[in-house]
């Protein structure tokens, strides 16, 4: 399952990177070139326009309702469209969506604070703008959030 977010949906474009999710953030009008990229990736379209009605068969447009960030996201696993998988969670860089590569701790050394460094065996980089990752106490934070959520 891939998304296509409309500007309305930043936040939520984020939070499904962070769960593993290829997810495109589309900042213009979501009008026919935001459907065209959604057909040509085969994503599927999360927005709140109303007006944006399915032309084809192909196209997959799910309606979001809710206001709050968490509520959207739950809106998203009660229609089936997200599930929880702790082997995604984090391998997608949240800024660019790309997905990230695991690099030694040697790599990671002098990039991160050191006390990160100290802390942690695990590092992996995003290709794109090179930010580094490692699993946190976000990810715990994530994780308690996610089975909330998934229940
Ligand atoms: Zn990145």
């Amino acid at each position: 399952m891939k998304f296509l977010a409309d500007h309305m949906f930043g936040k939520l474009a984020k939070e499904l990177r962070m769960l593993g999710y290829d997810t495109l953030y589309y900042r213009g009008e979501s009008g026919y070139p935001f459907i065209k990229l959604a057909r040509e990736e085969d994503r599927v379209i999360l927005t709140r326009n109303s007006k944006l009605l399915p032309r084809k068969p192909e196209d997959r447009i799910v309606r979001i309702t809710e206001d709050k960030l968490s509520l959207q996201l739950r809106e998203l696993i009660l229609k089936g469209y997200v599930s929880l998988n702790e082997q995604k969670l984090y391998s997608r860089c949240l800024l660019c969506n790309a997905p990230l590569d695991q690099i030694s701790r040697d790599e990671a050394e002098g990039k991160v604070p050191d006390f990160i460094f100290y802390q942690h065996k695990e590092f992996s980089r995003c290709p794109q703008c090179l930010k580094i990752y490692w699993p946190g106490s976000h990810l715990d934070h994530m994780k308690i959030k996610m089975k909330e959520l998934f229940g």
